[in-house]
């Protein structure tokens, strides 16, 4: 099993190329194995690496570390959501759980650039949840009652204030909310490669093939090599299925986004040099859309079913030309062929949009499962599931705890069916915010 990811992210080919990549090439042993260097797998290999700086401890990836949704995603490290990926969540202790996990994934996060002196873009701006839709102004005052409750400092805002903050006037109605961050994800996930422990050894470009339990022993298959293992951490996100790991509660989506080149200042003067900003969708369905830093229109707007191994590069340019299309929606006075990068990533998602932080047998435990948010807490996940595999408690390990679990799906096909109908119901109730 390959993964084969298309080479267009623009927020990796920002970054220079690495070198000295080491694939797995011999049979090996360790006391610690973790399958996934993106944000999860590199936040337990460090935290492992401190508490046991002893051991021998094996990071696999089947591509480059990193490369996968960790530095695709849209770079919004979020302490509150109004939908999770495609559904929403609007009871008010589940909601209270939810936000105290991405408070902690926040804080974690900071923690970690603050510690390591990491430029990532870092941008305290908050996020706005918006919508072109003035009757979206119901579920945007239901959202702030929740909000207010739990303390969230939030505004709304109308079309006026909007074009003069956002440099478009698509949008009529909008809550922008205090907390919140906005990252380069790329740059981010790349330091954290670069910290990672002596005693942390990387194979990039090693697949995991299939894996057995042989009494407390866990066996790795890869193409080129065995690695025998003491304790395993499953840290594959959106591949945590395909290995087999709690299959029935968790499915892969695929995403795709586009990046436009940097706005000229002619062109950025057009849209009212607006400062950096972070746009969420109202209706799940409809677009991400973000001005970087560096005057980069980011979009992501689709979120669907698709073989999560490759995408081809005919399919990623008919994505390619929606999100074109939401751009120029947006942003009539841009020129049309604006778009630089157009690249798919793969997430995961559970049916009650509960994370997976577990043991799943002796010496076996996988973290992932992050529904469309995993920047602060899959780093936090990461860190945590170290310190639970090493027989530990942490407040941090209470808090995640204290939320259900993810719930049961039904087997395919019925699945596939159920969530291809979902989408397209909520495609098309978003349809306007595409
Ligand atoms: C387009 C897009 C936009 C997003 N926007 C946001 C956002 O704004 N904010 C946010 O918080 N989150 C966002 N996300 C989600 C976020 O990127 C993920 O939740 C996060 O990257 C999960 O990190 P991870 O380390 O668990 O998984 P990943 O980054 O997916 O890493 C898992 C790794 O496991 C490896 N792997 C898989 N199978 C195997 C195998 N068999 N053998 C060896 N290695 C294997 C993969 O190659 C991959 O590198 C977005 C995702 C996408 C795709």
């Amino acid at each position: 099993m390959n993964i084969f990811n298309d080479k267009t992210c623009s927020w990796v080919n920002d970054l220079i190329i690495r070198t000295n990549i080491k694939t797995l090439k011999s049979n090996e042993s360790c006391e610690w194995l973790i399958i996934g260097a993106g944000y999860t797998g590199l936040s337990a290999a460090r935290k492992l690496g401190q508490l046991y700086p002893n051991h021998k401890i094996i990071l696999v990836d089947a591509q480059l570390a990193g490369e996968g949704a960790s530095s695709r995603n849209s770079g919004y490290l979020v302490d509150t959501t109004l939908n999770d990926g495609f559904t929403s969540n609007k009871e008010l202790d589940n909601f209270k759980k939810k936000a105290d996990i991405y408070d902690l994934g926040i804080k974690v996060v900071k923690k970690f650039i603050n510690e390591h002196q990491v430029d990532c873009d870092w941008n305290e701006c908050g996020k706005y949840f918006a919508s072109s839709k003035i009757e979206d102004e119901k579920i945007l005052r239901n959202f702030s009652n929740t909000l207010s409750k739990l303390g969230f400092e939030h505004n709304l805002l109308s079309n006026n204030e909007l074009s003069k903050r956002l440099g478009t006037n698509f949008y009529n109605i909008a809550l922008h909310t205090k907390g919140g961050v906005l990252l380069h994800p790329g740059k981010l996930v790349r330091a954290m490669i670069d910290v990672l422990p002596k005693n942390v050894c990387l194979y990039e470009n090693s697949s995991l093939l299939n894996w057995v339990k042989n009494k407390d022993i866990i066996n790795c298959n890869f193409k080129n090599g065995k690695i025998k293992a003491m304790k395993v951490i499953f840290a594959t996100n959106g591949f945590l299925k395909s290995l087999g790991i709690k299959s029935n509660y968790n499915f892969p989506i695929t995403l795709t986004a586009s990046m436009t080149r940097t706005l000229t200042d002619e062109e950025f003067k057009s849209i009212g040099e607006p400062k950096e900003w972070g746009v969420l969708p109202v209706r799940a369905m409809g677009a991400t859309i973000r001005m970087t830093k560096d005057r980069r229109i980011l979009i992501r707007n689709t979120a669907e079913v698709h073989n999560s191994f490759k995408m081809s590069n005919s399919n990623l340019e008919k994505r390619s030309i929606n999100q074109k299309i939401g751009i120029r929606k947006r942003f009539p006075q841009l020129p049309d062929n604006i778009i630089q990068s157009s690249w798919s990533g793969i997430v995961s998602r559970s049916r009650n949009s509960s994370q997976i932080f577990e043991k799943i047998d002796n010496n076996v435990f996988a973290a992932g499962c992050y529904n469309g948010s995993g920047i602060g807490v899959g780093t936090l996940f990461g860190e945590q599931i170290a310190i639970k595999a090493s027989e530990n408690i942490t407040k941090e390990i209470e808090t995640i705890e204290a939320r259900i679990k993810p719930t049961w799906l039904p087997p395919q096909p019925f699945l596939n069916l159920g969530i291809k109908t979902r989408l397209i119901y909520e495609r098309l109730r978003a349809r306007t915010e595409i």
